[in-house]
């Protein structure tokens, strides 16, 4: 940000009473706002800047969403576009330039043989929605209501969603266990680990007797996120493939995290392969506005019209932002560029690991990466791996934000530091954002049996 900017910055006074009004005014189911309490007021790619003058590096992307960092010059030209010539802003899901070219881009993308025979649904704008999209689609195709999901996963937070997510209990949905290298619940990890958890999906499908009920689909993240960054190994999720296609269960990729380069590649799906029947996609393919989407096989789209409805289906500024944020990344080769700065960061972070024994696990593909923290002294359970650390991660974090440094914290008990940035990160801001994480780390661990008051809640 250019010193010759006006500023708009609040003064210190001003910064802390919208906090306090936030904090008596807003939910307590507030998530964000209660870890990193500060007030954006402008930002630039990776750099927010808070109404308090301070200036953050910032690794969140509004979770995973911004891929171009925030207000990217071809995001913002695309949206000044569409409000100069006049179009409507609003127009359901009527057809559009806009739209038409959205979605041109889109299937531009896609694994072709999704792409050659698909059909596009405009969900409500979240990820959610989309994955209550797919679920219903799936369920209303095959005429079945079970569901297969994985341990760890997260979808999103409305009814649906909320139970295909590990920690919830419909009895429609059958849970099978996501391969996990780290904490393999089979205890072995690795190759051995994957296949274990593929044999088990299999017997509780072949098995007559196994109380699951007939599943209208499977629904996987390729790289669980919120669940701690957790790759699926791509030969695993070739077998979800055959299993899936052998027994004609569709398959449901939600990629609405690993989608649009973040993994290295465009589709998270691309590193194995795997064409899926469904794939769900939110977050940056709306450029930073509201979008969501699910493709799917043509064979699939049995719905009537109107079965699945919604006022807020027709963004033309999110489609405009999204198709300009999926053709800077296709051109410039950013997904080639999230694996080779990934594999960078990854090692580095690696580097970290060897120094810091509270680090229990470092992994992650491209520029989705997760840093675990364990208490090493500590008896682990039934895994082999040490106990998880949530109150040195969220004293981690902490740190972080005082270093001008914003991190997310994710896995099943919040002891994973993540890290999101854009794909636009240069080798320097790179460099930036690991030299403030080990500093932050180094200080987080000498105050570690003196723990900062742990009030992050679930980091979603
Ligand atoms: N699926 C995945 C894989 C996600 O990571 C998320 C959000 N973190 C969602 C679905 C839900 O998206 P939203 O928060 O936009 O509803």
């Amino acid at each position: 940000m250019a010193a010759t900017e006006p500023t708009t910055v609040a003064p210190p006074a001003a910064h802390e009473g919208i906090l306090r009004r936030q904090s008596l005014r807003e939910s307590a189911a507030r998530t964000y706002a209660r870890s990193l309490p500060i007030v954006p007021v402008r930002a630039r790619g990776l750099t927010i800047e808070g109404a308090d003058g301070r200036r953050y590096l910032d690794c969140l992307s509004g979770a995973g969403t911004l891929a171009l960092g925030h207000n990217h010059p071809v995001v913002l030209e695309a949206i000044r576009k569409v409000i100069d010539s006049g179009a409507p802003l609003h127009v359901l899901d009527l057809a559009t330039p806009v739209k038409d070219a959205f979605t041109t881009e889109l299937f531009a993308t896609l694994p072709r043989q999704l792409a050659d025979d698909a059909r596009i649904q405009f969900c409500g704008p979240a990820g959610t929605d989309a994955v209550e999209a797919a679920l219903k689609l799936v369920r209303t195709a095959t005429g079945r209501t079970g569901l297969l999901a994985f341990t760890g996963a997260y979808h999103g937070m409305t009814a649906g969603a909320l139970d295909a997510s590990g920690g919830a209990t419909d009895v429609r949905v059958t849970r099978l266990p996501y391969p996990h290298d780290y904490r393999c619940p089979f205890g072995v990890g690795g190759e051995r680990g994957a296949e274990l958890s593929a044999r088990w999906a299999e017997s509780l499908l072949d098995d007559p007797k196994s109380g699951v009920p007939d599943p209208a689909g499977m629904i996987l993240e390729p790289v669980q996120g919120e669940g701690g960054v957790i790759p699926a190994p791509d030969d695993w999720l070739r077998r979800m493939r055959r299993i899936t296609a052998e027994r004609a269960i569709p398959l449901i990729a939600d990629e609405v995290q690993t989608g649009v380069g973040r993994t290295g590649a465009f589709w998270a799906v691309d590193h194995s392969g795997v064409v899926p029947d469904v794939m769900v996609m939110s977050k940056a393919i709306g450029g930073s506005l509201p979008l969501a989407v699910i493709v799917y096989r043509s064979a699939l789209d049995v719905w009537q019209p109107g079965a699945h409805a919604g006022t807020f289906r027709g963004n033309q500024l999110a489609m405009a932002a999204g198709a300009a944020t999926l053709t800077f990344v296709r051109e410039n080769r950013l997904a080639e560029r999230a694996a080779t700065l990934g594999a960078r960061m990854l090692g580095r972070l690696q580097g970290l690991a060897a120094m810091h024994p509270c680090i229990g696990d470092v992994r992650g593909r491209g520029l989705m990466l997760g840093v675990e923290l364990v208490d090493p002294d500590a008896e682990g359970p039934h895994d082999g791996a040490p106990p998880p650390a949530p109150a040195l991660a969220a004293a981690v974090q902490r740190a972080c934000l005082d270093r001008g440094l914003i991190v997310e914290l994710g896995g099943r008990h919040s002891a994973v530091v993540r890290l999101l940035p854009p794909l636009t990160l240069t080798d320097e801001q790179a460099a930036a954002v690991l030299d403030r994480f080990a500093d932050a780390l180094t200080a987080a661990e000498r105050t570690r049996h003196h723990p900062l008051p742990n009030d992050t809640g679930p980091s979603r």
